[in-house]
């Protein structure tokens, strides 16, 4: 089916249908861009709020409840005409009949936008999947929030040392962005808040260990910035370990590929990501990390009405790199399938997505931050004020913009954090 053809389903009486699926930083972007096109427009998430992902590792380590970093999706899109919004799971995409199956019943569709998004890569290491803690819901955030304090409790009561000390070693597998922000933040909640709370406790038992396969972390950054992150880390007590691959974890030990072996109750993956499963059934072709390959336009070869965005979709750069999993990416692919759309309704021809990199960003807990913009590159306590105006303002409701920034604000002048509660799973 042509470009021409595509757009025709505009010459019908009824409006046409574009439906997307998943309200992550490229479905909610595009739902919000398509409003007030002329068409009818349903949005799918298997939850029923959008999730800030870049601060998941926050409910991990007891900073930020879930509902400060999540927002209800029908509240996002009160008032937006022509908007339905479903719950369920995807779990069918049938291409050529133009459906897809939700919740046991069939939605058609005459234009298509898939922005599931990816999962954790475990590569193919078994051990790991089944005993190591990822970030990627708010589930498995608190799921990991409710292990790390249940460790310190354990820990207290335990009196053989050698236990203790597995008890209190937390390794974070993979240097990347996630992996340093999360072993900054969990150092700094152990040594500013924990230690106070378990006064009983011995802090030189406690290790934070991150792993990493390369011979530097934040493999993305530019050298500079990767210096400056690992002396960040290292100032705040993290060990980083270089040219260490993980190749079992069985819950009490780490077995890395050098045969050291490190004893902990606690892994947190944060070592790689793949597109969604939902990838896999489509039946076309996919590249790396199971990316599903689609045109400079973003349509899916073969299928004009389908538009794939974000971690799901596989696109390179000028110098034909693959452009990265980040939401900046997701957000600025959004924008254009949904000017793609309202070109196809209008019988126009659909525009190249170019990615302008907005520059790059991470922090290492408090007054401790790494960045990159307009091509400068800078680290410490001016790049930490970026990284906590923009993480603000980019949150969804003015509410919880408020109280994240007033949360915060309690963290720096008091040194405390106020979620630490374990509650049941
Ligand atoms: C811990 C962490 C930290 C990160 N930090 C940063 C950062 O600092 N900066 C940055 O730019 N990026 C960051 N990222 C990456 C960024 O979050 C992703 O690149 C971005 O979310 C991708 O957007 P997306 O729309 O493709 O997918 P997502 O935002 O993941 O959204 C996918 C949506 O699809 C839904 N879904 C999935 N499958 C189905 C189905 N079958 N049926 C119905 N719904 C479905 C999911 O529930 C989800 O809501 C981080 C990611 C993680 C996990």
């Amino acid at each position: 089916m042509d470009n021409r053809r595509a757009g025709s389903a505009m010459l019908g009486k009824r409006l046409p249908h574009v439906v997307v699926v998943g309200a992550g930083f490229g479905g909610l972007e595009t739902a919000k861009r398509l409003a007030g096109a002329p068409a009818r427009l349903t949005l799918i998430d298997k939850h029923n709020y959008h999730v800030f992902q870049p601060l998941l590792y926050q409910v991990a380590i007891a900073g930020l409840v879930p509902s400060q970093i999540a927002y209800p999706v029908r509240t996002i899109f009160r008032g937006q005409k022509h908007f339905d919004f479903q719950m369920g799971e995807v779990s069918e995409v049938n291409l050529a009949e133009r459906y897809l199956r939700l919740n046991g019943s069939v939605i058609a569709y005459d234009y298509l936008v898939l922005a599931a998004g990816g999962r954790t890569n475990f590569f193919g290491l078994a051990s790991a999947e089944q005993n190591a803690f990822e970030l990627k819901s708010v589930e498995t955030a608190v799921a990991a929030r409710n292990h790390l304090l249940r460790m310190f409790e354990v820990a207290s009561r335990e009196a053989d040392a050698e236990k203790r000390r597995e008890l209190l070693t937390f390794v974070i597998a993979g240097g990347g962005p996630t992996g340093v922000e999360t072993a900054g933040a969990l150092a700094e909640l152990i040594r500013l808040v924990l230690a106070r709370d378990y006064p009983q406790l011995d802090l030189s038992d406690v290790r934070v260990v991150l792993l990493e396969a390369a011979d530097h972390v934040m493999g993305s950054y530019p050298q500079g910035l990767r210096e400056a992150t690992l002396r960040l880390l290292r100032r705040k007590n993290v060990e980083v370990l270089f040219g260490s691959r993980l190749t079992d974890y069985n819950g009490r030990q780490v077995t890395l590929a050098s045969g050291e072996i490190i004893p902990s109750q606690t892994l947190i993956w944060t070592a790689g990501v793949r597109a969604n499963a939902l990838m896999d059934r489509l039946g076309v072709e996919q590249a790396s990390m199971g990316r599903v390959r689609v045109e400079s336009t973003l349509q899916l070869p073969g299928h004009p009405g389908v538009f794939v965005i974000g971690d799901a979709a596989y696109v390179e750069d000028d110098q034909g790199a693959p452009l990265p999993m980040l939401a900046t990416v997701a957000q600025q692919q959004a924008r254009l399938a949904a000017a793609n759309i309202r070109r196809l309704l209008h019988g126009d021809v659909p525009r190249p997505f170019r990615y302008r990199d907005p520059g790059l960003l991470a922090t290492i807990g408090r007054n401790a931050a790494v960045a990159r913009i307009w091509g400068l590159s800078f680290s410490g306590f001016p790049a930490w004020v970026i990284w906590v105006a923009l993480h603000i303002f980019r949150l969804i409701g003015f509410r919880n913009r408020l109280v994240v920034l007033i949360n915060w604000a309690w963290d720096y002048f008091f040194y405390d954090t106020q979620v630490r509660l374990i509650t049941r799973e």
